[in-house]
């Protein structure tokens, strides 16, 4: 796949990188929409691809590359070309077209769709030839990184990382499975110097057993984002050796739109202050994107004051071209020239922005806006919680009210929805008090967030029994 992030543009062609998690119905129907004409499998995804590529007529079927090994281990015959064969076939002086337009697309990337169908996003050479020198600079990577693959390479590109390391003259660290041991090990084998995860990825790295932890000398850089990470999970995860950037962006910001740029005098600040100062979301630097809070209705901007919530709206060129053949979700995306991102969130007095929630996450609860994030922030701070989703559950009299999901820490004992309910009492105000509390073995997961809209209906039908 990092191959083809040159090849594939190099050719002429744009790559659709597809997310290894979604069902053969889903994928047939992005390589349906994209009207893909081959497509390039890796060994452990044939079963998926087979099964996505039988729900495909006939006559639109793309040509089957696969990698690796076109025959299984049974012997059966998987696919019509091999990868490697393809290249060792390949004109070794081919010299690309030179591009016509740098606002001509790059890459084709299919959102996953937490909150609806997914859409195929339309990245720019410009965009993303842009984002990719502003992430260098605003991330401090010097050349030749030593970059571990805990992110996806299907995550819009993995947040550009492809073309950075390249730009960075770096070394590729590719893991198959984000375990603790294999990130450990890999990490003390190949001096590992940066990382991109999502929050939920500290988790793992925190409660591996001791055996798959390797001491770490030098500090790993990550950048985090894809979903809001908890002050209490900053600040236990730097001990370990990490160090922390955080970033906010989506699909259709191509990568992160914005950092939390750290000032040095921050560094005076106790460490718990600081994992909060570290959880906003940061401003936009540099050419990443132009971002504001408005008040959707009048598209006025939220006043300074960290309080008053509005819409996060970006602009620029890292924003994408538009979906591909979308004009109903084209239009509704745009509002003079602004990306609405579905994020509501605060501008702080010193410019740094603070998601509150994703609008169709938030809780109304008796006409008041309840902030899941908040809530699920001062879970974390549970010393027996591991992880946590607060969502809207239907009430009698407030129309909505918060209900939390947990997990609990393997080592925890004892630990009930009262104790639970009286940490909230502690820590929030009466009315945020959620009124439910459900203990669950796992939260269900993408790869970067967990899924509300599951959780939602559980809540839902939990509270009609
Ligand atoms: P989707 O999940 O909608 O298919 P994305 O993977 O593009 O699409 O996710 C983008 C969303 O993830 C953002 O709109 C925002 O809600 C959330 N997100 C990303 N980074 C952060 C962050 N650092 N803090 C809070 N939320 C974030």
């Amino acid at each position: 796949m990092y191959e083809m992030h040159f090849a594939v543009p190099m050719a002429g062609a744009i790559p659709n990188t597809i997310n290894t998690r979604l069902d053969a119905k889903n994928i047939a129907n992005i390589l349906k929409h994209s009207e893909a004409k081959v497509v390039f499998v890796d060994y452990e995804y044939m079963p998926l691809a087979r099964e996505a590529l039988r729900l495909i007529p006939e006559s639109s079927k793309p040509l089957l590359v696969v990698i690796d090994n076109i025959y299984s281990p049974s012997g059966i015959h998987l696919g019509e070309l091999e990868y490697e064969q393809l290249v060792y076939n390949g004109e070794p002086r081919f010299v690309p077209d030179e591009i016509q337009d740098e606002w001509d697309p790059i890459a084709l990337n299919y959102t996953f769709g937490t909150t609806s169908a997914p859409k195929g996003v339309v990245y720019s050479h410009r965009g993303d030839c842009l984002s990719t020198l502003s992430m260098i600079l605003a991330w401090e990577m010097g050349s030749e990184p030593v970059y571990l693959w805990s992110l996806p390479m299907f995550h819009c590109n993995g947040w550009t990382f492809t073309w950075r390391v390249a730009a960075r003259g770096g070394t590729n660290v590719c893991i198959r499975n984000t375990t603790a041991q294999e990130m450990y090990a890999n990490i003390a084998q190949h001096k590992v110097t940066h990382m991109c995860c999502a929050p939920t990825v500290f988790n793992i790295l925190l409660q591996a057993k001791p055996n798959e932890r390797v001491p770490i000398t030098t500090p790993v850089q990550i950048l985090t984002g894809g979903a809001p990470p908890p002050a209490a999970l900053l600040e236990k995860i730097e001990p370990l050796g990490f160090h922390v950037v955080h970033a906010y962006g989506l699909t259709e910001a191509t990568v992160p739109a914005l950092v939390c740029e750290w000032q040095a005098q921050w560094n005076q600040l106790p460490p718990q202050e600081q994992a909060k100062i570290k959880a906003r979301q940061g401003i936009s630097i540099l050419t990443l994107a132009d971002v504001d809070v408005k008040e959707l209705q009048t598209m006025q901007s939220v006043p300074r004051d960290g309080k008053t919530m509005g819409e996060i709206v970006l602009r620029g060129s890292s924003i994408m071209k538009g979906y591909f053949k979308n004009e109903q979700a084209n239009a509704e995306a745009f509002r003079n020239g602004w990306f609405v991102t579905g994020d509501l969130g605060v501008i702080h007095p010193d410019g740094y922005l603070e998601i509150k929630d994703r609008s169709k996450d938030v809780i109304i609860s008796g006409g008041e806006n309840i902030s899941s994030v908040e809530l699920e922030e001062v879970l974390y701070s549970h010393p027996s919680v591991l992880e946590v989703a607060v969502v809207a559950m239907p009430h009698p009299r407030w129309g909505e009210s918060p209900c939390a999901f947990v997990t609990l820490k393997k080592d925890s004992t004892g630990v009930n929805e009262a104790d639970i309910l009286t940490h909230f009492r502690n820590n929030v105000a009466g009315f945020m008090m959620p009124k439910k509390v459900h203990f669950m073995e796992e939260l269900p997961k993408t790869t970067t967030k967990i899924l509300k809209s599951q959780l939602r209906d559980l809540a839902k039908t939990k509270s009609q029994l």
